[in-house]
């Protein structure tokens, strides 16, 4: 069953066709990678998932639900995080839960097991600036994950992370992604890192953007 279907989907914006006549399901548990050149309108899709944009025409349903904007069903991971630069790992991992009306005490040690799952124990009082770019980025994914959304849209999760980290990052996700059994959407530009980290890959064709295929390297992973 899908957790997330997009049905006929378009997108204009102003002159540019961003997005014609979409249609893409995502399976629940998995994680879908969305490849394709840039300006193709990833994004723009992984907007309209979660509610941030308006589709022109054709809607989007998670769990049978129709998307009218955004929802704690699905939590957003910026290209840039997003992290409140004032406020410390802590704040930061709880301030999803904060948005929700979570208590303190009871946020704050939800936090601190995503905290744990990103690696990041002993940086709960670190603020972003003193972080690495792939920290930064890891203390974004735990907010995302914290919130304890059932799909979580990841825009170029690894684009901070450095080359020769990069891999390892990947592989801590995937670990994540794995014991989550949450709803994944990726979007990247990379077909190694699509091929390496997805149970489905959507290509997208340049502007306005169709799914040109489908592909699951898990059927020739193993
Ligand atoms: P991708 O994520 O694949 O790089 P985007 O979804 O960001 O692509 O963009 C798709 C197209 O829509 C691009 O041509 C981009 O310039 C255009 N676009 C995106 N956002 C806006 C906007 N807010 N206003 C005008 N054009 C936009
Ligand atoms: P990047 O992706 O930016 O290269 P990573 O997130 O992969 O960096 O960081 C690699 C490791 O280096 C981290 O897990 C951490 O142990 C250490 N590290 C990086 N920056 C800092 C920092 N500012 N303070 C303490 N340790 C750091």
């Amino acid at each position: 069953p899908s957790a997330v279907s997009v049905r006929n989907v378009s997108k204009r914006y102003n002159d540019v066709e961003a997005l014609r006549d979409l249609s893409l399901e995502f399976p629940r548990g998995q994680l879908t990678s969305l490849l394709g050149p840039s300006g193709c309108g990833k994004t723009t899709l992984l907007k309209i998932i979660a509610g941030l944009i308006k589709a022109n025409s054709g809607d989007v349903e998670v769990n049978g639900v129709k998307v009218e904007g955004p929802g704690p069903d699905r939590a957003f991971v910026f290209q840039d995080f997003a992290l409140l630069p004032w406020a410390n790992v802590l704040r930061n991992v709880a301030f999803g839960l904060e948005l929700r009306g979570v208590a303190k005490s009871e946020r704050e040690a939800i936090a601190e097991k995503y905290i744990r799952n990103v690696g990041l124990t002993g940086f709960e009082r670190s603020y972003p600036h003193e972080l690495s770019g792939g920290m930064r980025q890891r203390v974004g994914l735990a907010r995302a994950l914290a919130v304890d959304a059932q799909v979580l849209l990841l825009d170029e999760p690894f684009s901070a992370v450095d080359e020769q980290n990069r891999r390892k990052f990947q592989e801590d996700m995937l670990a994540l992604v794995q014991n989550e059994k949450k709803t994944f959407i990726f979007v990247t530009h990379s077909i190694e890192e699509a091929v390496y980290v997805s149970d489905q890959i959507a290509v997208l064709l340049p502007r306005p953007s169709r799914v040109s295929e489908v592909i699951r390297p898990t059927s020739f992973r193993n």
